[in-house]
């Protein structure tokens, strides 16, 4: 079956690309083995991050260092069966997380952050999926005062770039979170941009049937490689052979097999992360999601209950679930808000793709004419896809892009190499 592009991928990466393609007049099959939205975009914590722009750095300081070696933390784990095939990764990771590596990262993510708000609410006014938003912002928890004079300075330069952080006192967090025990923390920081989704996985569902709404094609099918003649892309799947001009690679932490296999080797690594849904005790209700910054974890009221999320783990993508840190963790949460039962049967499990300077790779694939590629978003995935999407639609449409595409080039890698 022919087509002017196919979408690899349908979680929000690859179901934003389709829809953007199709907004321009293409033909557009988004294959995918699973329904939409079934994977690292239905587990996420759910915010529409537009503080997000500075990125999680590989701690420097030797303690730290130490203390996730020991695996005294809860923010971050391991495998130690994992180190071999994770250690490339971590150390580009580690070299990459330097001051101005940082500062490139978060000019670099400003435009694409900027967009991140109007690129949802454009699709999901169209999808008729608003009423699964809340527009609350989130707010970061300290329990000590160590953390809150660099939280403090990120707040001031949020603010330098337009942005809304404030630092309510206990009286004002309890008002706005009347069944949180404050007693425990020592400040708080509320970021009052994002917006916060109650069901990411229903969000991107909406997204793929607006899709098809414009006349997109959505192909149920596992993707096995890639081959290239006659100036187009030929798609092997179990399904039917899909060929297209363009093709482009949405396919999260599963994007560095395929091109891998291909012959592009990027230094994408994955952070893999979990997540459990609770009730909560009486008439306990949480507005909006916690953070909480010395643990690591999440609280998000969810339609299914208030989900737990965990920081990262580094290991194998394949490698089996070891729910640690959401265990570690559980009885801090506990503490913090009256959480029921679980209402799973088991924890959820997904994988962060990230690259070592925490940017995505939008555009070109080096080498590739006629693939194009739209991942490693990280930690903000959810945020992004949207912004993204529109941007690689306009690369592949040959129309002016909404920024500067360079930063997320995965030239930044083939031209080292
Ligand atoms: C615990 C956790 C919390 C997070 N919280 C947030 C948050 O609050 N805000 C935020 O912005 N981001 C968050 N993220 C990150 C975000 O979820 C991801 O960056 C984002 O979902 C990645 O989307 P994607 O479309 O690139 O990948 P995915 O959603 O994983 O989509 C990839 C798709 O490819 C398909 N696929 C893979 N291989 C094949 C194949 N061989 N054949 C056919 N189909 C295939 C999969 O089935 C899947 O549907 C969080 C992540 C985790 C793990």
């Amino acid at each position: 079956m022919a087509y002017d592009a196919i979408v690899l991928g349908a979680g929000i990466a690859g179901v934003s690309t389709a829809i953007h393609l199709r907004k321009r007049g293409l033909s557009v099959a988004l294959v995918d083995r699973r329904e939409p939205g079934e994977e690292t975009s239905f587990g996420n914590a759910g915010i529409i991050q537009r503080e997000g722009i500075h990125p999680y750095l590989f701690p420097r300081d030797l303690r730290t260092i130490i203390d996730v070696a020991l695996k005294r933390r809860t923010d971050a784990d391991y495998h130690i069966t994992s180190l071999a095939s994770v250690a490339p990764f971590l150390w580009r990771y580690f070299r990459a997380s330097t001051e101005e590596g940082g500062r490139r990262s978060l000019a670099a993510n400003v435009p694409i952050f900027a967009r991140c708000l109007e690129a949802h609410e454009a699709l999901m006014d169209e999808a008729g999926s608003s009423g699964l938003i809340a527009k609350r912002g989130w707010i970061r928890l300290f329990r000590d005062d160590g953390a809150i004079p660099e939280a403090e300075a990120q707040a001031r330069e949020l603010r330098d770039f337009g942005l809304d952080a404030v630092m309510p006192d206990m009286t004002e967090l309890q008002a706005l979170e009347p069944h949180v025990d404050v007693t425990q923390l020592a400040g708080a920081m509320h970021y009052r941009d994002p917006w916060t989704c109650s069901d990411p996985g229903a969000l991107v569902k909406s997204y793929a049937d607006l899709f098809k709404r414009l006349g997109g094609e959505i192909v149920q099918a596992e993707i096995f490689g890639l081959e290239n003649g006659n100036g187009k892309w030929t798609v092997a799947t179990d399904g039917p052979a899909l060929s297209a001009e363009h093709v482009a690679v949405t396919l999260g932490p599963w994007s560095k097999k395929l091109l891998d296999a291909a012959g592009l080797r990027l230094p994408m690594g994955v952070k893999r992360g979990y997540h459990e849904h609770y009730g909560a005790t009486g008439n306990a209700y949480l507005s909006r999601p916690l953070v909480d910054d010395e643990f690591g974890f999440v609280l998000a009221p969810m339609a299914r209950g208030i989900r737990l999320t965990s920081g990262a783990e580094f290991a194998r993508q394949e490698a089996a679930k070891t729910p640690v840190q959401l265990r570690k963790v559980l009885p801090m949460a506990r503490d913090l808000f009256p959480l029921g039962d679980s209402v799973d049967p088991e924890p959820w499990m997904g994988a962060r793709p990230v690259f070592p300077d925490m940017l995505p790779v939008v555009g070109r694939a080096p080498g590739m004419n006629g693939i194009w590629l739209n991942f490693g978003h990280g930690h903000h995935g959810f945020t992004l896809g949207p912004a993204t999407g529109e941007l690689v639609a306009q690369m592949i449409s040959g129309e002016t892009p909404f920024c500067d595409p360079e930063p997320y080039s995965a030239q930044r890698f083939t031209r080292l190499q």
